[in-house]
């Protein structure tokens, strides 16, 4: 029903991979000149596929079949990390780019019809999720002039330099997003390891950050008794070490944690140390274990602090709550992949993604493919040519089932 045409896919996705190509990936941040070079081309190729496309105040792009009323939304995003993989986002994008043109070219004008989005920012240059937030009314006009990144360039004057400032947001609409589809490479090892082709995503985990800071005292590290100093250093290696053990012990089988930021002052051999931080991150699929673990972080941060003679803060940081996907819409997905008589098995998605955003307000689904080697966010990023165009087909095969239930 939908003459996609995989070659055609594949040439648009190379093609875009040219913006800011770097050896075998790209370095595509968002609003730097390769990306808004990258969104003016995304631009022109959703307008010559006859769809109804803009850019919005933000920068995302969008672009929609012209006649129907109701429509599937299928989007990720086209920004990268610095020194990014050319897949991560760009396929979901490009995916729905060939989805929505096969819908015009097939004549077809009935309800739902398609609408492709590249989200700005997804990788967080200025806000991680930057475009789907918006879009989901999670974040306003002020939310977005409070933005900068971290040379201080604020998000305000980089659209202004874009010639964005002042456009018209793209929002959600709910009388007119029938479902959000997104499909996107996998970023793990699991569906090579497991020898299958299609990831289907039950759930994309919650993601959870704080900065753990015990303050001491500064003191003369060679004259200081032990039992005398007030060393905030040591109370945040019993704390990184206490930590890690609770969430092995205490957390589910799914949850993953990463200590990966420190910071130590002032920061020399020969004093102790007077204030230390630790940032911490965790992840889990469901809202009850992370709040076990956050509850724990400032039980045992308050324990250790007295056991230490140190003063202890915990400041809570960015979080994205745990979604769950849409079992009729998964359905759809699964159902194509047998259609397809494509191997899939179904799989948590440890990543935060755009869908994350669009899950509470619409119907939403996401699919993976594998990654060599697990292998993202850097230019080895690659997935077999085979499994891209498989991708396309059942994603294509699933809106052809949405469309129209057989
Ligand atoms: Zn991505």
């Amino acid at each position: 029903m939908l003459p996609i045409d995989p070659q055609r896919m594949l040439a648009d996705l190379r093609a875009l991979a040219e913006f800011g190509k770097m050896g075998s990936g790209v370095n595509r941040r968002s609003l730097t000149p390769e990306d808004l070079a990258s969104r003016d081309w995304l631009l022109k190729r959703m307008r010559a596929a006859g769809l109804d496309a803009r850019i919005d105040g933000i920068g995302s792009v969008a672009g929609r079949t012209p006649g129907s009323r109701k429509h599937i939304l299928i989007g990720s995003h086209t920004d990268s990390v610095p020194k990014g993989g050319w897949l991560d986002g760009s396929m979901g994008v490009i995916f729905g780019l060939e989805i929505a043109r096969a819908y015009v070219e097939a004549g077809l004008t009935d309800d739902p019809g398609v609408e492709v989005i590249s989200f700005i920012d997804e990788e967080g240059r200025f806000a991680g999720l930057l475009g789907s937030a918006v879009f989901a009314g999670k974040m306003d006009e002020g939310d977005i002039r409070e933005l900068r990144d971290e040379r201080g360039e604020s998000l305000e004057s980089a659209l202004q330099s874009a010639g964005y400032a002042g456009r018209e947001l793209l929002r959600f609409e709910p009388d007119r997003h029938a479902a959000y589809l997104e499909a996107h490479i996998e970023q793990g090892p699991v569906l090579e390891t497991a020898g299958k082709r299609i990831g289907l995503v039950t759930d994309i985990v919650g993601v959870s950050r704080c900065e753990v800071v015990f303050t001491g005292q500064a003191d003369h590290a060679g004259t200081t008794p032990m039992e005398l100093r007030r060393d905030a250093a040591a109370a945040l290696y019993a704390f990184a070490d206490d930590f890690a053990r609770f969430c092995r012990n205490e957390g589910s089988d799914r949850t993953v944690w990463n200590l990966g930021l420190v910071r130590l002052e002032p920061g020399a051999y020969n004093v102790v140390t007077q204030q230390a931080s630790l940032g911490v991150e965790y992840r889990d699929p469901s809202a009850d274990v992370l709040d076990r673990i956050r509850r724990y972080i400032v039980d045992h941060a308050g324990r250790l602090a007295e056991e230490h003679r140190v003063s202890a803060e915990v400041v809570p940081g960015a979080g994205i709550l745990p979604n769950p996907m849409d079992e009729s819409v998964l359905g759809h997905l699964e159902q194509a992949a047998a259609d397809l008589h494509a191997s899939s098995i179904r799989m948590p998605s440890g990543a935060g993604h755009d869908a994350t955003m669009l899950a509470h307000l619409v119907p939403t689904a996401m699919m993976f493919v594998p990654s060599i080697g697990g292998r993202s966010h850097d230019i080895s990023e690659d997935t077999r040519e085979e499994d891209i165009v498989l991708g396309l087909k059942v994603l294509a095969r699933a809106v052809e089932r949405i469309i129209a239930p057989s």
